[in-house]
């Protein structure tokens, strides 16, 4: 049982300041000096989970083995950390309330009258020290989300000062992610945000321990100085936070400025083994001195806002290193796409993508970019929603199936080759009541899956309502696209190919939720791999 230690990151002055990214940053470089730790986000809105968020308001929706729907956060702290996260590392101001409710109607609070303080702080207090109760971790680290000052954010801070109070100064502590601005016509740097923001934590009875100073430019020592003086904190504890040339770069630059040391210092940890990033700096390496370079086509609706397809992106970043080479994205949307010009917007692409998604919006055009890059046999991975309009489109141009359609889209569809899976057909409610999570895929062995993980059974994580009707599987066999991975208990089909085509492959599941630095998804690489063989026979 280790007597676990806290480590809680807030924000001030904006949001998008990559709180998430200085605290994985953080992690990385506890763990590697042999520490255990966890990350956990705690989200100021009401939804119970961001499952039933459009991605335009916040990103991609991330998926844990446990089948928790969370913010894409988490997906940063499993590619740093190289560990699973699950349900726990993620608590939103929904599931806090349900919860509290949930218990005055069982009677749990005897007659009382149920308030924000005490009852939904110690909730969050409770949710707060679930992980470190587990007695598996060093030290877990509570990101905070959103402003400080925000009204939201209120009984999260009240928590954080009643748990510092509890816990005592050499087991909790507080590290504040602030923006330092430049004004450009001043030629300055400006600290009075900062001190703002300090402020007002300050007004809810928190003291930083640790500012992290975000910055388009070096902070002088009379900055830190200044920061120190009015902000209460010691001059090393002012840790200033360049932009990065990449997300990955951060550890390193924590690392020079001694983020890690001085919270251990703070938390009464040994700071004497130093953090091993040899691996982690060889990807490094390999990302920053690529050999060739790959043009790739992700094909989605949501393009405009990248971070809907956060983890596929980091996929990329992780595979193509593993490849040594340069995967230059591009963004294509799927609803301008017809099949005038899908040659046009597809031309250069020395492999496809097209991506998960929901609803009907852009689907015709991600059938004409799959027709195209089939015929042209141009490499191609399709995920969920891109293997299931792989299925569409090879019913309708191959099998001569006009008309056929996934019943998510058209319920009367005359040729259901998609359709809602049985344990689904009762379902009303849209909260977290998808097939989702890890579930086994068994891989038939003369395939490109089997070649690509080596092995016969393989388990991946899952979103999504629709299924392969395998109805129809026979007449798919025989044109040529093949079931190469289904569940073996259910046989759902997980995974289709074409033999006949030098890289086709969709998949039911979420590979990249699973790729992190030190693991690139194999089925990235191995994509990132046919697209680099597809560009050098065009050579
Ligand atoms: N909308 C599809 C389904 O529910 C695909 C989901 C996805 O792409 N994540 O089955």
């Amino acid at each position: 049982m280790k007597n676990t230690k806290y480590v809680f990151v807030t924000g001030g002055v904006t949001s998008s300041l990559g709180k998430g990214i200085i605290a994985a940053s953080l992690a990385k470089l506890l763990q590697e000096r042999g520490y255990s730790v966890t990350i956990q986000k705690l989200d100021p809105y009401i939804n119970i989970d961001p499952g039933t968020l459009n991605p335009y308001e916040h990103g991609e929706c991330y998926v844990t083995n446990d089948g928790a729907e969370t913010d894409l956060d988490l997906g940063h702290y499993e590619r740093f950390l190289n560990i699973p996260t699950s349900q726990a590392n993620n608590v939103t101001t929904g599931r806090i309330y349900q919860s509290v409710i949930d218990k005055e109607r069982k009677g749990d609070f005897l007659g009382k009258t149920v308030q924000v303080i005490p009852h939904i702080t110690d909730e969050i207090k409770e949710r707060i020290q679930l992980l470190g109760n587990t007695g598996e971790y060093d030290i877990v680290i509570t990101e905070i989300g959103g402003t400080v000052g925000d009204i939201e954010s209120l009984p999260y801070v009240e928590s954080v000062r009643q748990l510092l109070w509890e816990l005592g100064e050499e087991n909790a502590i507080v590290v504040h992610l602030t923006l330092i601005p430049y004004l450009a016509a001043a030629g300055e740097l400006k600290t009075k945000p900062t001190q703002h923001s300090v402020k007002m934590l300050m007004q809810s009875g928190v003291n930083p321990d640790i500012l992290v100073c975000r910055t388009e430019h070096h902070i002088s020592d009379d900055i830190k100085r200044k920061l120190a003086l009015f902000c209460n904190v010691k001059k090393e504890d002012v840790i200033e936070s360049l932009d990065a040339e990449t997300i990955y770069d951060v550890p390193n630059l924590m690392y020079n400025e001694g983020l890690d040391s001085v919270v251990l210092d703070k938390l009464k940890l040994s700071s004497e083994n130093k953090p091993i990033l040899n691996k982690w700096n060889d990807f490094i390496t390999r990302h920053k001195n690529p050999k060739d370079r790959v043009e790739i086509g992700l094909v989605g609706k949501y393009v405009e806002l990248q971070d809907a397809y956060k983890s596929i992106a980091e996929a990329f970043i992780h595979a193509g290193a593993a490849n040594e080479v340069k995967v230059n994205l591009h963004w294509i949307h799927s609803e301008g796409l017809t099949p005038e010009n899908a040659a046009e917007k597809l031309k250069g692409m020395h492999g496809v993508l097209v991506a998960p998604g929901f609803g009907e919006r852009g689907i015709e055009g991600k059938i004409e970019a799959i027709k195209y890059i089939r015929e042209q046999h141009i490499p191609f991975l399709g995920i969920c929603l891109g293997m299931q309009m792989a299925v569409i489109e090879y019913a309708r141009n191959v099998l001569g199936l006009k008309g056929a359609n996934s019943t998510e889209m058209v319920q009367n569809t005359p040729f259901p080759v998609i359709n809602l899976m049985e344990e689904q057909k009762s379902i009303t409610d849209m909260g977290g009541t998808m097939r989702l999570g890890s579930w086994e895929c068994g891989l038939k062995k003369e395939s490109i899956s089997y070649d690509v993980y080596q092995k016969e059974l393989i388990e991946e994580r899952h979103r999504h309502r629709y299924e392969f009707n395998s109805e129809y599987l026979n007449d798919f066999e025989k044109a040529g696209m093949l079931a190469t991975g289904k569940n073996p208990k259910t046989d759902l089909v997980e995974i289709i190919e074409l033999p006949e085509h030098p890289w086709f492959v969709g998949v039911q599941y979420h590979p990249e939720y699973k790729s992190t630095v030190l693991n690139p998804h194999p089925l990235f690489v191995a994509f990132v791999n046919a697209t680099l063989t597809h560009k050098k026979s065009l050579d």
